[in-house]
């Protein structure tokens, strides 16, 4: 069977590989290395591939941020990999041929020597690469998938079943492919390799591209993202997939997070190819199409400005977890920062991925800015007053008695100066609400707007009025972001199973209960509050995506100036929470305070998993007599998948009970949960609003002692940079602060 297949379906391509690798191999041999670049060039794999340039993302002002550059990859023969049958049998015959010991060798220890080097390979590159052999049989497992995958498929396409061919039997242009193994090769490494192994025929070192990080930003690494090799999922969904030069191959590098996926279909490009004669002229050649760049929103030196910031703010507390701060243009909603630390640097990312991974305190790998959900405490404030005015709940001028606290439905309500020991903020209307962060003001608004129609307006602040829930790409469209959640009637019934009450109302006007906004959500909610349109944020110049301003209806000029006029309150008159904490001579920033309510993470957890094993039963006479029991496994670790490594699991293997052991950070004296996460929203100049900017400090603790004077010094970045943002005017020329503040 196995004869009759090789003469009929193989007999061209296989002759051809045979009579190339025999080619090859006795050049290497006899006149080694001179003739190996003639060889490659002229024999082996007539129709060459020429990879494209993968495309720059580049910042909004043109600084390159990262770049293909040229490198050397190692590929190996897809019938080394696959250990191919008919690849050994004629690998065999080569060795044979080439032997000293030609004479004594037998066809079946040549064989047996053919498949020793080919499943060899593996360890002695590791050895001389530094890297872990394991590595290497994933990434040849995962081409032998691919190209499995893409016989699939070819054959379903071709009609299945109805075609008079087995697909086992069908031949593939990448069977008879080098593929890369090991990518963007060290110069070190690569010279080892070629001493050591220059005599494997199956593998070659070939020209290739890498991706280059050209800025040292850490704070950037979440938003450009990383490629990785093409997924089976990828290959079946890719758009150009009937294009046999433009379509993904297996092992083709693709963007698997941030820009990097986001931006895909501009910045991959079309691969070109190149046929030569025995002479080494090209008889037939089409060019590749490099992928385009992708010029980005960030202004990047602004962004590592932001992100130094942060990273001093951060370092004053040992439980200081983390932080972020997003910064938009408000009228094009353009990101111009978006810093999430800690950060990671990229170079390295593979190297100490598990170290980042189980990094539980701080959580290096997460993109907070737009990945992690936190409650937005009194930040949302102005919002709910809008609610309130909308709905006719209060008006300018309706005051609330605030005397620090009340009890409704036997339930005690404390305004936050109760916890302070101070007296109550006495007699509030809505401006002064928004200035001191009066909760008992915005708990009797919340509970007569009631918890359904607030949920709806808030949504209208964070994921647009009218938006579409079944559409997908929302916002920036980046893999990593999150929705957020607004508690809507629809949501607190799927997941609480519960129906709304009176004191849902109370606490999500303060931004507690179950309502959760990402920084960027935040930030975007403050740029509609300071021009009263819903935009969708972007991160890519000229997006090209639908993503017009949307009105928030049902709010008059004046409901929107009480807002406004509270959020100037805050920062620039006495008794504003961020009075002096965020105040700045020359710009007149508005903006609010909040601390959000948070749990202590689990840091290390007790993991049980009860496994089937195999043991040998000793008791039994018949010493082959095997029997499966039920082994208990139980480690501590960081996180689900360092417990699998440490207990040589599976990667899907599940729990059977888990119990958190340790978390983080440590909950202080007189408290009962660790310190709130700190958050500064706000916008600037307050006449003419240009810039918002949104961050949070993770436990913090106070929004106006460690958020604001952090929000202080982002606004003093934005000023110093060298672009006006803030629509300044040059810097002599810049608005005094009494004109700007002038009362309405
Ligand atoms: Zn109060």
């Amino acid at each position: 069977m196995f004869e009759r297949r090789l003469k009929v379906v193989l007999t061209i391509p296989i002759l051809g590989g045979l009579i190339l690798i025999a080619r090859l191999y006795r050049l290497q041999i006899v006149d080694g290395a001179q003739y190996e670049k003639r060889a490659e060039q002229s024999l082996i794999a007539p129709k060459r591939f020429l990879p494209p340039l993968r495309g720059s993302v580049l910042d909004r002002h043109g600084k390159v941020l990262v770049s293909d550059e040229p490198t050397f990859d190692l590929s190996a023969h897809y019938g080394a990999l696959s250990e191919d049958e008919n690849f050994l049998r004629d690998y065999a015959r080569e060795i044979r041929r080439q032997s000293r010991h030609y004479q004594r060798m037998s066809r079946s220890d040549a064989e047996g020597e053919a498949l020793r080097r080919v499943q060899t390979l593996y360890d002695r590159l590791a050895e001389l690469t530094e890297a872990s052999a394991d590595e290497y049989f994933a990434r040849r497992d995962s081409i032998v998938e691919s190209v499995e995958f893409l016989r699939d498929y070819i054959w379903q396409a071709r009609g299945g079943e109805g075609i008079e061919q087995r697909k086992e039997d069908m031949r593939l242009r990448e069977e008879d492919r080098f593929h890369t193994l090991i990518r963007d090769l060290d110069r070190t490494f690569q010279s080892r390799i070629e001493i050591e192994l220059g005599d494997l025929s199956f593998f070659r070192i070939m020209p290739a591209v890498r991706r280059v990080w050209q800025t040292e930003d850490r704070s950037l690494a979440h938003l450009l993202g990383r490629i990785g090799q093409v997924s089976k999922k990828r290959l079946e969904e890719d758009p150009r997939k009937t294009d046999w030069l433009a379509r993904y191959r297996a092992g083709d590098l693709v963007g698997v997070s941030g820009v990097e996926y986001l931006a895909e279909d501009v910045l991959r490009g079309t691969r070109g190819y190149e046929e030569k004669n025995l002479d080494g002229d090209v008889i037939e050649s089409v060019a590749s199409i490099d992928g385009a760049p992708v010029r980005l929103t960030i202004d990047s030196e602004l962004q590592q400005r932001v992100a130094e910031i942060l990273k001093a703010a951060i370092s004053v507390e040992l439980g200081r977890t983390g932080g972020s701060c997003v910064i938009l243009d408000v009228s094009t909603r353009e990101v111009l920062a978006m810093v999430s630390v800690p950060g990671f640097d990229q170079d390295t990312f593979r190297k100490h991925y598990d170290q980042l991974r189980d990094e539980a305190r701080t959580r290096p790998l997460l993109f907070r800015a737009i990945a992690e959900e936190y409650q937005p405490g009194s930040i949302v404030k102005p919002v709910a007053l809008l609610a309130g005015l909308k709905h006719g709940v209060v008006t300018a001028n309706t005051t609330y008695d605030c005397d620090g606290s009340y009890i409704d439905h036997s339930k005690h309500w404390h305004c936050w100066t109760h916890w302070k020991h101070l007296p109550g903020h006495g007699a509030m209307a809505a401006t002064g609400a928004i200035q001191h962060s009066c909760n008992l003001y915005f708990y009797d608004l919340g509970k007569h707007v009631n918890a359904r129609r607030l949920s709806a307006f808030y949504d209208d602040f964070i994921r647009g009025p009218g938006h579409d829930t079944s559409t997908v790409v929302r916002s920036t469209g980046l893999l990593e972001e999150r929705d957020g959640i607004i508690p809507t009637f629809e949501w607190i019934e799927k997941y609480r199973d519960r129906a709304y009450t009176w004191a849902d109302g109370c606490n999500y006007a303060i931004g507690q209960g179950e309502m959760q906004i990402t920084p960027l959500q935040a930030a975007n909610m403050y740029a509609t509050l300071a021009n009263g349109f819903y935009r969708d944020p972007t991160i890519v110049m000229g997006d090209q995506r639908e993503r017009r301003p949307k009105p928030i209806a049902g709010i008059s000029p004046a409901q929107w100036q009480l807002a406004r006029r509270g959020l100037y309150l805050c920062v620039n008159e006495p008794g504003g929470t961020a009075y002096e904490k965020a105040t700045l001579d020359n710009l007149v920033i508005c903006g609010k305070t909040g601390s959000a309510q948070c749990v202590a993470r689990p840091v290390k957890t007790k993991y049980v998993f009860n496994v089937e094993q195999e043991v040998s039963d000793e008791s039994a006479l018949a010493s082959d007599l095997k029997r499966t029991e039920t082994v208990r496994l139980e480690t501590v670790a960081p996180t689900l998948e360092r417990a699998r490594e440490l207990l040589d699991l599976p990667h899907d293997a599940k729990p059977d009970e888990w119990r958190v052991v340790e978390r983080w950070p440590p909950v202080p004296e007189k408290r009962t949960t660790p310190l709130p996460h700190a958050w500064f929203a706000g916008y600037a100049p307050y006449k003419k609003p240009r810039v918002a900017v949104a961050l949070i400090i993770e436990h913090g603790g106070s929004g106006g002692q460690v958020a604001a004077p952090v929000g202080r010094q982002v606004f003093s970045a934005i000023m110093e940079s060298a672009h006006d943002y803030l629509g300044l005017g040059s810097r002599s020329q810049q608005v005094a602060k009494g004109n700007d503040a002038a009362d309405d």
